[in-house]
């Protein structure tokens, strides 16, 4: 669909995948879209790059897509790439315990009712079908509970398989994360049975499923991209945005212009006054090791009571992810390479020694940390001025800071300014709108 002559030009800033997602979606329904981005390159948080000291392409963190985020593989079909992802035919999630050296894989069945888990050989060991209950218990927990105060912390199965879940999906401790936000990824994945949990990873890299391809759509679509562009300001009309300053130069905006201001939450909260924002983060570690595998050894494996968590193949590496990993961040490389290591050798029986080469990454402020009080600080898309949107993972999904949670913001920015919803919700001031609808179609 052809947009009209006079529908303005919507200028995105910021080209990680909630941006890419927005500039994708517009793009295809041919409004005329500039893409801004500080960084000489698209991506954000979820990228691929060549590390020279390993001598192989590495991604800035490992992550894991489930079969079940619906904005995530629409995405990739728009940009073509849904083929780069692979994974395993069914959903199967691996584990090892760190302290006994025992080995397990979780197996949902495909379909909605849970029947896997009156089979010993699905569940993990020494669990009963009736422990996996335990989590209809988070659908009556208020928007301030905590998920240890709705779930166990001692019991078996909340150590094995909520747990890691939890942290993995929210990258907060069960402790501090929140049972309302769990729930909600529950339902989205195991809630809706095996098929939505099959685990998906890039074939390649983030970077060859996840950006190139959309940036090659977007400039095949008439869309432009400016990198090296970094939003300075913002000028300010009554009730629309006037002007774009950037550190190279200002543009003025038409009446019929849009902005959608996909950055991360710190940066948005600097160039919009009084804009409220999660304010407090938690750190991801990652640990790259240079070290092949045969295709046939698994994707992924969980480590329980270990120091890893989550070990990722890749074509040359094998990687280590923590999260919510504030016990490591203060720690050097080499003691956490060492450390790792011993997980990873576990994992996938292979020698303790030598430890091969490793990068290790630290992202201090990987994602908001997801307790109950942050979540309350998250914004809604619209804002006071009706041509400027917010889109990012850090705005009111109701998902976890995720690519699903991202690519639907951006999805749902482009919504927004494209039907032109924008002017019948404008005119309160602040920040805090009607809730929008993230799902709509576009
Ligand atoms: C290590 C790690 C592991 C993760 N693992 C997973 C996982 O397994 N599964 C999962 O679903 N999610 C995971 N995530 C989360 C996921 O990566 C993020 O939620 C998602 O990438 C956020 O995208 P975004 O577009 O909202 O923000 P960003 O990726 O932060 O994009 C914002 C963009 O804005 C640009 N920018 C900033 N300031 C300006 C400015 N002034 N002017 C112009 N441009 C600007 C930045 O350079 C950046 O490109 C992980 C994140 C990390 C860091």
């Amino acid at each position: 669909m052809r947009a009209a002559a006079n529908a303005g030009c919507v200028h995105i800033v910021g080209a990680g995948l909630a941006g890419l997602a927005a500039a994708v979606a517009l793009a295809r329904n041919g409004r005329s879209v500039i893409l801004h981005e500080a960084a000489p390159h698209a991506g954000g948080r979820c990228r691929s790059y060549f590390d020279a000291e390993l001598g192989c392409r590495i991604d800035n963190g490992n992550h894991l897509l489930l079969a079940g985020n619906g904005a995530a593989l629409e995405y990739l079909d728009r940009i073509g790439a849904r083929s780069s992802l692979e994974g395993p035919s069914e959903a199967a999630f691996p584990f090892v315990d760190a302290a006994t050296g025992e080995h397990w894989t979780v197996r949902p069945n495909r379909g909605a009712v849970p029947w896997w888990v009156f089979r010993a050989a699905r569940r993990v060991p020494q669990t009963r079908a009736f422990d996996y209950l335990a989590p209809l218990a988070l659908r009556r927990a208020n928007p301030s509970a905590t998920i240890t105060a709705v779930l166990d912390p001692h019991a078996r199965l909340f150590r094995q398989l909520w747990e890691p879940l939890a942290v993995a999906a929210l990258n907060t401790s069960a402790e501090q994360g929140s049972a309302t936000l769990f729930r909600r990824m529950l339902a989205e994945t195991l809630g809706r049975g095996g098929a939505a949990c099959r685990p998906l990873v890039p074939r390649i890299g983030l970077s060859e499923s996840f950006v190139e391809p959309a940036l090659a759509r977007l400039r095949m679509q008439g869309g432009e991209i400016r990198f090296g562009a970094r939003l300075r300001a913002l000028g300010f009309g009554p009730d629309a945005i006037s002007e774009l300053a950037f550190e190279t130069g200002s543009i003025a905006l038409d009446s019929a212009d849009h902005v959608i201001l996909a950055v991360p939450a710190a940066i948005a909260a600097r160039l919009v006054p009084g804009l409220v924002v999660p304010d407090r983060h938690s750190p991801i570690v990652n640990a790259h090791f240079r070290q092949s595998l045969p295709a046939g050894s698994p994707f992924f494996v969980g480590v329980v009571g270990g120091a890893a968590e989550w070990i990722f193949r890749k074509r040359e590496a094998l990687s280590v992810t923590v999260s919510a990993a504030d016990r490591f961040v203060e720690r050097s490389a080499p003691e956490l390479r060492d450390l790792f290591w011993r997980d990873v050798a576990l994992a996938y029986r292979l020698p303790t020694i030598p430890v091969p080469p490793a990068r290790v990454v630290k992202e201090r402020r990987a994602t908001f940390l997801a307790s109950p009080e942050q979540l309350k600080r998250r914004p809604q898309q619209v804002t006071a001025w009706r041509n400027l949107l917010l889109a990012g993972d850090y705005v009111d999904t109701g998902l976890p800071a995720t690519i699903e949670g991202a690519i639907r913001s951006g999805f749902a920015a482009a919504g927004l300014a494209i039907d032109r919803r924008l002017e019948a919700l404008s005119g309160n001031p602040g920040c805090s709108r009607a809730p929008v609808n993230l799902t709509a179609e576009i």
